[in-house]
This record gives C-alpha cells, structure tokens and sequence, in this order.
C-alpha cells in the first residue's frame, strides 16, 4: 500500500543527500543521528493517545542494545517468578532450561513498590533517567499515568505495554519485537514524527525503514494516506527533506484570525508542520509559509486550479491557491515579525503533482554542484506565476529554495532574503553567522547545498583584517576539539595590534560613533565589525561572536540591501572592514588621557662610561628629542645611577640643569618632586644641556657600583602619577642597594638540568630558607603595569660578564617593553645598532595606557597568551605602552563545554589605548575563518610560518618549565606528530568524510621508513623548521650558549612576528661574491641552503638569522673582491664593510642586500665579519647550518637523518 504513495526512489534521493550532507557537515559526531520521519497530517488525529505504538521495521534501528537499560512494570504477584525469569535466567517450574531472557531488561519494579519509593518526583525523575526503556504489564497501564507523571511521556519513555501472562516465550518474543520496532505516539496536531533509522545503518537499510515506519506510521492515523499531506525525512541539523506530498484538502473557510498564525501551535517539539489543518478552514498552501520555520522544503504541492493571475500579490509570494479571496491571503500568511524576506513563491505545478517531478532533479543525489548563477527567478515552467516586479523573487523555504531545475539551494539563513544573483553558495557574511545554535526563527542551516564536498563558507575576504595585523595557524580551523587534536597542529593567532602603524600607507579609518555610542554586543561585549549579521530587516544585529542578537540603536538603523546587507556598509569602515579605529567615548578613561612621558635612568658608573655607553645612549636621545611623539605635552625626566642615584632639576627658570644626589638608597627620598619630569618644549634648553654633558659629568670619580633597583624605585616615584616609556641603561649586574642580583652564572650547569634555574628569574628567599618569593624585580615590573609604565631595557655589558638577563628580562617582559642586548659592547661596534634601535624605541608611534582583549566566537577561547604583557582579569592583557613591534601569540582550544557549532569562527582583538596626541582610541581587529571537520582540509591550510612560531613559543615556555631537553623532545615530538597526522588523516580523509574517527582509529599507513612523509604542500617545511629550532641558540644542548644569551634569545623569540621567526629559525644565506646586478624593483638572491655543502673557501657569505647579520669570508676568496668590500678599522684591526658607493659594483649590491635585509627587520642588524678559521667567532656563524648534524644534544640529525626519524616514527 505504502508503494503507491511513497516512491521509494525519492527516499533513496533524500537519504543519499541526508547523508551527504552528514559527511560534510560534521564528520566528527560519533554518535549516530536519528532520521526523523515527519508525516503532516491534513487532519489533526480526533483521538490522540500518549500510547506508544509500535512499527515494525525491517532493521534494527539501535545498534546499542547492550547499553540499553530497560525495565519492566508488573503487577506485585507477577514480579517474583519474573524477576527470576529474566534477570537470573530461571523458567518457572523447569529447572533445566536456564535460558536466561536477555531483552535488555536490567529491572523488574512492582507495582506497590513504585507506589512507595518512587513517590518523590526527583525520584520518579531517577528512575526515569535509569532506564532507556520502560515495558509494563499490559494489566497496569492504566495506574501508571498517575504514577509515573508527565515527565514520563515528555521525555518519551513511556512504557510499551506487553502481555505476562502468555508465558516466557511470549514475553520473550514481545521484547524483541518491541525492541526491534520504531515507537510512535500519535499526539495532538497535524504533525507526526517517528525515529525510523540511525546513520549507522546502510542506504539501503534506511530506506527500507523509513518506507516501513511511514506505512506503519500512516496505518496508525484516520484516514490513513487520505489524510497525508507531506511526509519529510531529516536529520537533525539538517533541512526537511520532502519525500511525498498529498493531494490538498478541500478548504471549508476563508476567514482566518489573522492574528493566530496557523499550525505552529500544532507542532510538537518544533518540528515543521506541514501544510495546514483544514479544520481551521484554511487554504491548504497558504499556510505553509509561516509552517517552515524549521526548514521544510515542501515540494510542489501547490494546487494549480485557481489562476490568480492579476490578483494583488500577497506578500508572502503569493501562493497561487485557487479561489480564495485575495483580500484574506495576506493576513493569514504573513507571520508577524517576518517581512517580504521570507517570502518564497511556490511553484504553481499540476494538481497534486508528485513531488518527483522536482525533487528528482534534487542535485544532492548525484553529487554535482547546483548549478551556478543566474537568478533563479519564477521557473519558466510556471506559465500561471504571477508575474510581479519582484526583487525579493527569491523563494527562500528559510533557507532552501527551490531552484529553477527544481535542485534546492541554501540561501541566507535566518529568514534574510537571498540575493538574487546569488542564491546559489554566496555564502557571504551573514552565512558565517548563522547563530550558533538555530533558533525557532534562525534555523540552523546546512553549511552549503548538499553536494557540496566540502562546507563551503564564503567570507568576504575583502572585509578581512590584514594578515600582518593577525594570522592564524591555520586558514581554515578544526570544527571540533577531536578534530583539533587529531590534526596535532597548534593551533593559535598571531597578533600584532599596531603592526602597520609606522607605514605612511596604511593608516586605519577612525569611526566617531558620536552619540549612538559604540555598538557593542551587550551579551560578549565584542564590537560591531563587517561580520555580524542584519536581522530582523535591520533592525538587529547577531553577534558574529557569541551569536546574541542585539537591537540596532535607532539612530544607527539603516535599511538591508536585498543580499541582506546593510546600505550604508561601504561607507562605514566599520561594517566593511576587519581592522577599525574606534573613538573612545569618556567611559572608556579611568582618567584622561596623559600625556607622552619619557624617563630615561641611565646607568653611569665606571664600565658603563667608560665603554661610551653614557655617551652613545645621551646623544642618541638629544637627537630624537625632536621627533619624541605627543608634542607638545610630552614630558621628559632624567635620572643616573651608579653607587647613587642622581636626579636633575630640569626647570625652564634655570640657567643649567642642577643635579641632586641621594645616596641613602634604603629609603630613597625623592627632592623636587615636582620640578624633575618637565614639559620637554619648555625646559628644552635645560634638556639639552644636561645631555650634553652628562658622560662627562661622571667621568671623573666613576663609582663601579650599579644601584638599578633604587634608580627604578626613583623612577617610579617620579612618573608613576603618569606613567609613560621608562628608558633603562644599563650596563653591568645590579650590585648594589636593594635590587642587587648575585652571579648565577655557573658553566658547569650548562647541557644539564641545572641551566634551567639559570634562565628563571632569580627568586627571593621568603621567611623560611625553603620559602621564596617572586624576584623584586617581578614585584617591581608588576607595580610598573598597574602604574602604566612601559620599561625599555638597553642591557650593554663592555666585558663578557653574567648581568643576569633572566631576572631583568622581567622588567620589559611585564611592563609590555622591550629588551635590547649588545654583549661586549663598545661604542665602535654597537654604537650605530645601539642609536638605530634606541631612535626606534623612542619615535615609533606608541599607543600608551593600553589595554587588549582577544574575544573568539563561543566554541573557542584563548587558552594561552605569550609575548610582553601583564594579565589583568583573567583575559585582559595590560600594556603600558603598546608599539608596532608589540607581537602576542594566542593559542587558541576548543571550549569543551560550548560546541562550536558556525561554520565559520571569528577572533576579534580590541585594542584600548591612549595615541600620543592624546586620543583615546579602540582599535578593532577581527578575523574571521572557515572551519572543517576535515583534517586534511585543516592541514593544507596550515600557514607554516604561523605554526613554526606558536611552537617555538610554546617551546620557550617549556624550557622555562621543564628544561631544555623536554622542550627539545616535546618539539621534535610534535612535529613527528602532525607528520603522523597529516599522513594517516589523509589517507582516511576520505572513507565516507569521516576523517578524523578514523584518525584516532585507524592503523598506520604501511609506510617505509625511507619514504619521505608525505604532507601537504602547506606543511612540507615543518620538519625542517622544528630541526633548525631543535638547533637554534634557543634551544640547542650543549654548553656553548651563556645563560644571558639564551635568556635573550628566548624572549626574543617569545616575541617575534611570523615573518621574523621564518628567519630566526631557518636563516636566509646569501653568496655575496656571486650577486646578480641589481634590480628594479629589488629582489633578493635566491638563498643557499644552510649547509656546510653550500659553503666554500673561494666564496663570501652573508647570514641572516634575524637577529644579526654575519659575513663569512672564506680563506681563498678573491682578495681583489675583498678589498672592494671591507676595509679595515686602523685602531683595533676591525674589519668593516665598506660603505655603499652607489652605481652596480659588488660592494654596492651586498650593500644593498644588505640594506633591504635591514628594513624587513624591527630590530637593527649588526654586521659581522667573520674570517675563515676564526676560533671564536666562526663556529658561532657554523651553528646556522642546520642542516648538517652536530655533536650537541638536539643536532645529531641532518636534515634527511631528522626526515628519516620523522618518517619512522610518525
Ligand atoms: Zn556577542
């Protein structure tokens, strides 16, 4: 009977495209999910009972049956003899046979005993939560009602009732046939639903049942098939899939109440109706427009009888019903808060045409594309479709439409209208938004049509924040934590807020929001960006981020476009582009904006004047004075500091600038408080002087002692009302006065588990010898946060001395500065890297009193911050100062609790700060990106650059806490990791789109150790990347980096931009006697590999590892080239490159290189010039050759041993 009615090849074309639609959508769901078969009845049963009925089905729909629980309701006289029977296996009266009845029931319950026991409600509750399946002696239904309560019947556990009284086998077979049945309750309202089969069953199977449960289904309903409207099958995220539509029924009346909008009442749990009830006297297809709220595509049932032509087009897109009186239709189908948008048109087809005709071209089923582009307008077929002027012609089910072949297509979720042009994958912004979890009125959607291969998210990339603002590890994020995890990728954002701030050509929009205020998402705070989606006509919008819906300010309204874009988004920076400045109105100051302050402490005891340091740091400063940012508020102080510190009177009424000495250190008073920090304008005369002559000043009786910590005390007492760039020169150990570090130094420690105390801050000893607190200097830098004061800390040792970099880093580290070390230094070598990067520090464009939160779109959150910060709350980075160089990684996991559930995640960076003018300004960065169940689509979008500098980070911080061996083991561990991943998840990416269960599961690819693993084009470089790191002066074994540098190193590294961590890592080299000429516009030489096989005798090199540029002259190069390119310093016999003579010779090419190396670089390259056989320096420039194996922990590998073991291992 049911063959008639239900074509079954149309339930094959659904369910192929139902599970299709699976595959792509979310791979990862191990659980299978239940295919819900929906019957809209025309007629609302007159007798619905909370009986469940069951409908055989040819295949078992649970797979679980030995983790269900049942439990059997019996009479009390009933419950011995079968509690024997079924749970101990005994038959009455024959004790041979113990066959025990093994149907799942784990708990024979008398009847009294439910009365007595469970009369609580929360113990009702506990025994309905106990079992997944409730039977009952048919005797005792009707008490049950009562004694189960309602929670019972909501939760569907109702009891199926079975007959005792037949005897074991009876009860035997009852049990299995309830088990093997669907359960089906025939409720109130046209609308009934039945679980008919699990995706862990074949296509074929599933068919089979849901043929089956709609026969059963319908027998069980008056009127049986006569009484069918639609009968849809669907997964639960996905859209209704229609499979049958019935004749229409006759319509008795044409006067709706308008106001109630028809059939939603009926529906249970939210499922669509179909079509209408009669009952109610209304026109059958009228309806079905507010009905599909859930995404039902109802084919073309459309009674073709009526010809509407030239009637007043309903709004809801006029459905072409036959006869009713026009007047009437608008009101009844149009629900309240829906406007043209959802309005679709249906088909006018033949009468009671089968559903065939249209759903049979449904494109799921074959697996191509739907067709692209050209608006699908009125099906040409439609000879009778009211030919109205419609722009908003899109026929939009909420979200499906159907397309011109009769193929559907997603359109813009959340009752938007489609755009015309682009119904089809136009997947733009408002697609990326669909709310987290689909809502009565936002339906969660499929991610794209369903024979898409892939959820296909289309973001509008012009809209996108800038790559150099911030980068994700991958292009397209993980779905899931499991998919996450499988693919072993770290996964992370870098951000570097005020990245492009120092180009001229890329300056921000400012938006002034004015009186509206700025648009916010009141639930999460995130701000308003071209991501958030328009509903409800514009007058909401949802967060892209937490996915609540906020109320647009009247005064911020503005009408959507027909792609359901707002008009005005071009000309609001705001709404179209992912990086903005805000102006931040008075609530966002704790208090006004001060001005720029620069203190400078120099460090003027004997090394320190003696190796020019005073001298270089003093004229280095006087030259900036003029290009110090904030003009003309800025503020200036000075303070020097060696066995004492030293304040300058600086006030304009002075003749010279006076110095006032503190020598008692414990408790330091600070003279003048208010004539030291001066206006730099007005005392500039006074600034000057006390510059210029400040080396000389203490070079007379220089004191070798260095009293650092009562120099930043004094420091803090001076600027701390402001805040403001506290600029530290320092040039040996803090020896003296309360902050006096020891020397840790002990070489003995180095290459074993001892190096790691080196490179932690020093602690202080608590009260008790075992008790240590936090360094001062941590206490001192924290202070200095709160305080917003930025530390800027020159550390230049003349001698190789211990100054103990792991305990002063802490002062830039925290405080949001930076740190700059020039070993050895002398003014000859270092004075021009010294004036580069101190001009640099102090006339780069600097946000100060800055704040930074990083929101990520419910489902991910920040798992960890690295770079120069202080957190404050739990996710607010607090940043004195904030500067183009300021770069913070964010590793980023998936929220265990909150599933993410879009189909594609944003990050937003806001970035509160003060600019030198005195601004208070947001800076808004927001990032949006596709995400995938896939792990191999995960992997090819990896950005390599990104991944290599979250993992050297994330190494950093494992050699602080476990040492430098783990961190070494965990690196060259991980990367064998995502190795195995990509591998095995690509070979099992595709069976069925499930790649990452099988991942876990699956067995490894047989794979000979010899073969090069096989990765994606993205990743092909992490292998090498995590050997050169494994090797880098951050965590290379050995005993040949000193604490101080690998303390430096490591938070340099700590800090470092993508782009800098690509050199950092895997240096480029250049052979600097065989340059091409020189190009317009410039391009560099293409790079060697870092091996001693690119290296010989007869040549020069030069090294970039982005901290330092050395030139390696071999023994037997051209002595002719060698004297066009060096010269040499007459004094100390240094060899120095000869300076850009312009025109094309070899010198000005390597100068050249040189130069534009330099530019790409925050930091300013010192150049070294290494000869052949030097004994000191030339093993230092060999450490960059990667790629040959060394004899120190981390570097037995080559590049192919270590490709070799990657292999092998992975
Ligand atoms: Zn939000």
């Amino acid at each position: 009977m049911a063959e008639q009615h239900l074509d079954s090849k149309q339930v094959r074309k659904a369910v192929k495209a139902l599970l299709g639609h699976r595959q792509q959508k979310n791979t990862l769901d191990l659980d299978a999910a239940a295919f819900t078969l929906q019957v809209g009845l025309k007629k609302a049963p007159v007798d619905p009972s909370p009986k469940p009925r069951l409908i055989p089905l040819p295949h078992r729909v649970r797979n679980d049956a030995g983790d269900r629980r049942g439990c059997l309701i019996v009479k009390d006289a009933d419950k011995p003899w079968l509690k024997a029977l079924l749970l101990d296996g005994e038959r009455p009266g024959a004790k041979t046979t113990r066959t025990k009845l093994d149907e799942g029931i784990h708990k024979v319950l008398a009847l009294s005993k439910l009365r007595t026991s469970y009369k609580q409600f929360k113990d009702r509750r506990e025994l309905r939560d106990r079992f997944d399946d409730f039977y009952c002696d048919d005797r005792v239904v009707p008490m049950l009602g009562k004694l189960l309560g309602k929670s019972f019947f909501d939760r569907k556990r109702q009891p199926i009732s079975v007959r005792v009284t037949r005897g074991p086998e009876s009860l035997r077979e009852q049990l299995r046939k309830a088990d093997s049945c669907a359960r089906f309750v025939l409720k109130e309202g046209t609308c009934a639903a039945l679980v008919c089969a699990t995706t862990d069953l074949n296509e074929k199977e599933i068919v089979e049942n849901a043929v089956a449960a709609c026969d059963g289904l319908v027998s069980c309903v008056p009127k049986k098939w006569r009484n069918v409207q639609s009968v849809v099958l669907k997964l639960p995220d996905s859209a209704s899939l229609p499979v049958f539509a019935g004749a229409p029924a006759a319509p008795r009346s044409y006067a709706p109440p308008a106001a109630r909008p028809p059939a939603a009442p009926a529906a249970p749990r939210g499922l669509a109706p179909p079509a209408t009830a009669p009952a109610r006297g209304f026109a059958p297809q009228a309806p079905r427009a507010p009905a599909a709220p859930r995404g039902l595509a109802p084919p073309a049932t459309a009674p073709a009888r009526g010809p509407p032509m030239g009637a007043p087009r309903p709004p809801m897109g006029a459905a072409p019903a036959r006869g009713p009186p026009m007047g009437a239709a608008p009101p009844m189908s149009a629900p309240p808060a829906r406007g043209p948008q959802a309005a679709f048109h249906q088909v006018p087809a033949r009468a009671a045409q089968p559903p065939t005709a249209q759903f049979g071209q449904m494109r799921v089923a074959d697996g191509a594309p739907p067709p692209p582009g050209p608006p699908r307008g009125p099906p040409s077929r439609s000879g009778s479709m009211v030919s109205a002027p419609s722009q908003q012609a899109p026929k939009t089910f909420q979200g499906y439409a159907p397309a011109a072949e009769g193929g559907y297509v997603p359109t813009a979720p959340g009752g938007a209208a489609a755009p015309p042009g682009a119904a089809q994958p136009s997947r733009s912004r408002a697609d990326i938004l669909a709310s987290p979890r689909g809502s009565m009125s936002q339906p969660a959607l499929p991610a794209a049509p369903m024979s898409m291969p892939a959820p296909q998210v289309e973001i509008d990339e012009s809209s996108q924040c800038d790559g150099r603002y911030m980068r994700c590890s991958v292009k397209t994020l993980p779905s899931t934590a499991q998919v996450a995890s499988a693919s072993k990728l770290p996964l992370g954002v870098v951000c570097q807020p005020m990245a492009l701030d120092s180009q001229q050509d890329a300056p921000l929009d400012v938006v002034n929001f004015g009186s509206t205020g700025i648009v916010r998402c009141k639930k999460c705070r995130a701000y308003v960006n071209p991501f958030v989606a328009w509903v409800n006509n514009g007058r909401q919008w949802r967060c892209n981020v937490c996915g609540f819906s906020n109320d647009v300010p009247n005064s911020y309204f503005c009408q959507l476009d027909e792609r359901g874009r707002r008009r005005d988004r071009d000309q609001r920076p705001e709404l179209s582009k992912g990086s903005v400045e805000l102006v931040a109105p008075g609530e966002y100051m704790v208090r006004p904006p001060q001005p720029p302050v620069y203190v400078f402490a120099v460090d003027v005891s004997a090394p320190s004047v003696a190796s020019g340091l005073v001298n270089v740091a003093a004229s280095t400063i006087k030259k900036c004075l003029d290009s110090l940012p904030g003009a003309p508020r800025t503020q200036v102080a000075v303070v020097t500091y060696d066995s004492s510190v030293h304040f300058y009177n600086l006030k304009a009424s002075l003749k010279q600038p006076s110095m006032l000495t503190v020598p008692d250190l414990t408790d330091l008073f600070v003279p003048l408080p208010d004539d030291l920090l001066v206006n730099l304008a007005e005392s500039r005369e006074s600034i000057d002087m006390l510059l210029d002559s400040l080396p000389q000043m203490h070079s007379g009786s220089p004191s070798p002692a260095s009293c650092l910590g009562a120099a930043l005390t004094a420091a803090y007492r001076v600027m701390g009302h402001v805040g403001g760039k506290l600029c530290v020169f320092q040039s040996q150990l803090p020896n003296c006065g309360e902050a006096a570090l020891k020397n840790r130094e002990n070489p003995r420690a180095y290459g074993t588990d001892g190096e790691r105390m080196l490179l932690l801050a020093e602690q202080s000893k608590g009260k008790s010898p075992e008790q240590t607190t936090a360094s001062w200097y941590e206490t001192r830098a924290i202070e200095f946060s709160r305080l917003q004061i930025g530390v800027e800390l020159f550390v230049a040792p003349p001698t190789n001395a211990y100054v103990d970099l792991a305990t002063l880093a802490l002062l830039p580290k925290i405080t949001a500065g930076q740190l700059y070390y020039y070993p050895q230094f002398s003014s000859k070598k270092d004075a021009a890297k010294l004036e580069a990067e101190l001009t640099r520090a102090l006339t780069r464009p600097t946000g100060f009193e800055a704040v930074m939160r990083v929101r990520c779109t419910r489902g991910l959150r920040v798992s960890a911050f690295r770079g120069n910060y202080y957190v404050r709350g739990h996710d607010l980075l607090a940043l004195p100062n904030c500067t183009p160089e300021s770069v913070f990684a964010l590793e980023i996991a998936h929220d265990a609790e909150a599933p993410l559930t879009a189909g594609a995640a944003s990050v937003q960076a806001s970035l509160l700060y003060t600019t030198s003018s005195g601004e208070r300004r947001i800076r808004v960065h927001t990032l949006v990106l596709p995400t995938s169940p896939d792990v191999g689509v995960v992997a090819a979008s990896a950005d390599v650059d990104v991944v290599a500098n979250l993992l050297a980070k994330a190494s950093v911080e494992a050699t602080l806490k476990a040492g430098l061996d783990a961190a070494r083991s965990r690196l060259q561990q991980r990367c064998i990791d995502v190795v195995a991943a990509c591998r095995h998840g690509r070979s099992s990416a595709s069976v069925g789109g499930y790649g990452a269960p099988a991942v876990r599961g699956a067995p490894a690819a047989p794979q000979t150790p010899s073969q090069p693993p096989k990765l994606p084009e993205s990743l092909q470089l992490l292998p090498l990347y995590c050997m050169a790191l494994l090797k880098s002066a951050a965590f290379r074994g050995g005993a040949d980096v000193r604490a101080d540098e690998r303390s430096y190193t490591l938070q340099r590294l700590d800090g470092m931009a993508p782009e800098q961590t690509r050199s950092f890592v895997y240096p480029r080299l250049f052979a600097l006697h065989k340059l091409p000429p020189s190009q317009t516009p410039f391009a560099f030489p293409p790079p060697l590999n870092l091996s001693a096989e690119s290296i010989s005798s007869d040549g020069i090199y030069l090294l970039d590892d982005s901290l330092q540029l050395m030139v390696w002259v071999g023994g037997a190069s051209d002595p002719k080239l060698c004297d066009s390119l060096f010269l040499q310093d007459p004094s100390d016999g240094r060899v120095m490159m000869k300076p850009d003579p312009g025109g094309d010779s070899p010198l000005s090419r390597a100068c050249k290189v040189i130069a534009e190396l330099r530019k790409t670089r925050p930091a300013y390259l010192a150049l070294e010039i290494i000869r052949e056989g030097d004994p000191q320096r030339q093993p230092v420039f060999f450490r960059h050759l990667v790629e040959d194996h060394a004899s120190f922990p981390g570097g037995q590998y080559s590049y192919q041993e270590f490709m070799a073991h990657v292999s092998r291992h992975a």
